[in-house]
């Protein structure tokens, strides 16, 4: 080897290494701390491994061998369709914040942190999850979504969903049953197999065993509010964005069979007395699990969360009447719009009904209202919120949050004060 050459990197070259090592260290602080907290179930290791294996390994998803993966960016495309077309959905929504700080040169300054990142890591082209995603079916539910869906048809193949702000009318139903009938069309020229009834009944039956589990996991919790910690739960949701949805049945199975063995022998994950804590708002994804954490190492239990990568992404069942394509295609525009407790819908009563029906199945005593700064759906939502949760005689807090950890400090401050409120029983935060 010459050893007087100069090896010269671009600046690309740089950015992606300060990526990998950066992006590496804040997943794998994040999973230590998930890990690190008391009473972790064995059955959580397949979960956290998913997540390591996209964000700290920065490898691709494992799926069958000739499967396309199809990159979906909200709740409201319906992994049915995709599955039925012989791909695999991959949530691309980013908690990555060395993914936010390079989408940040390339966004407005008010952009939402998630829309940013997912820029950043598109640009910097280092995860595997990213780049070898075949199309990507994109819901136009807000504004920086529907830049984002601009700014990324630029780049590669794209599906623009338009989403109805009124869902209610019939002919909104009907609008968006065509959305899916197009990005049907898109599907089947990315995988060559065109919508055929009995793939649809497949891609249904896949989901329906997800949810099967899930409600399983869901009836545990409400039985024993205290039987596991949110950020485990967040952490299992997290990984099905990421996992060939058969596979994540069955670890979640494995995970409802400890808990219920656990629930027999009456461990709990913490003790009765520590408060139990409601997270709503913006959504929460991995790596940015600032929020959950701060909750529960400050001794606080996150009983039960409303946001789409928790729960709400699986939670509503598909209601089929007319078992054809079209009563199935149907049903999913329907569950995808009309439960959907999104505040990117104009009137969003539901999403009040649903707090308050988690704050009494879970027993929450306080609820913590998470708004990623620039998210302007969530933000405004809040007063009603807080309006509400006041006749209920239980406190709310507001947190702000970028991707980053500069406001750390601040955040456990707000948060340990107002766990202090719960405990001594006091109102407003
Ligand atoms: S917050 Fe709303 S728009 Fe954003 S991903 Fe979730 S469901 Fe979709
Ligand atoms: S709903 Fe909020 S977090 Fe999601 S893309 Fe829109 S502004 Fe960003």
């Amino acid at each position: 080897m010459d050893e007087n050459r100069i090896t010269y990197t671009t600046p690309e070259q740089r950015q992606r290494e300060r990526f990998e090592r950066k992006s590496n260290t804040l997943a794998e602080n994040m999973l230590r701390r998930v890990l690190a907290l008391s009473r972790c179930p064995d059955s959580l290791t397949p979960f956290c491994d998913t997540l390591r294996r996209v964000y700290v390994e920065l490898e691709d998803v494992r799926h069958p061998e000739g499967v396309s993966t199809v990159g979906t960016y909200c709740v409201m495309v319906p992994p049915e369709l995709i599955y039925a077309h012989g791909a695999m959905p991959v949530k691309l929504c980013s908690g990555s914040y060395t993914a936010f700080s390079i989408g940040d040169d390339n966004a407005p300054r008010d952009a939402c942190p998630l829309v940013k990142a997912v820029m950043g890591a598109e640009t910097v082209g280092a995860l595997p999850v990213y780049e070898n995603c075949s199309f990507m079916a994109v819901p136009v539910t807000c504004d920086c979504k529907k830049k984002l869906a601009g700014w990324l048809s630029q780049r590669r193949p794209v599906s623009t969903l338009y989403v109805p702000a009124n869902r209610e009318r019939d002919e909104s139903l009907e609008q968006f049953t065509a959305q899916l009938y197009a990005l049907s069309d898109e599907l089947a020229a990315v995988t060559g197999l065109p919508l055929r009834y009995e793939n649809l009944e497949i891609g249904c039956q896949v989901m329906a065993d997800a949810q099967r589990e899930l409600s399983r996991f869901i009836a545990i919790r409400r039985e024993h509010p205290t039987i596991i910690r949110g950020s485990f739960a967040m952490a299992v949701m997290n990984a099905m964005s990421y996992t060939w949805a058969p596979l994540w049945t069955k670890q979640l199975a494995a995970l409802n069979g400890e808990l219920e063995e656990r629930a027999r022998r009456g461990e709990m994950a913490v003790r009765d007395n520590q408060p139990r804590i409601l997270l709503t708002g913006s959504p929460v994804v991995f790596p940015n699990f600032k929020i959950p954490l701060l909750i529960e190492e400050m001794g606080g239990l996150l009983a039960a969360d409303e946001t789409c990568m928790g729960e709400r992404g699986l939670y509503d069942p598909p209601a089929v009447i007319d078992r054809s394509v079209d009563g199935i295609m149907r049903a999913l525009a329907n569950r995808a719009t009309r439960p959907c407790t999104c505040p990117s819908f104009a009137d969003n009563r539901r999403r009040i009904y649903r707090v308050r029906q988690l704050i009494e199945d879970y027993k929450i005593q306080g609820v913590v209202y998470h708004v990623l700064r620039g998210c302007l759906v969530y933000d405004y939502e809040y007063r009603r919120m807080e309006e509400e949760l006041e006749k209920l005689g239980v406190p709310i807090i507001r947190l702000e949050t970028d991707y980053n950890e500069e406001d750390v400090e601040q955040l456990r401050i707000r948060v340990e004060a107002f766990l202090e409120l719960i405990k001594f029983g006091g109102g407003k935060a």
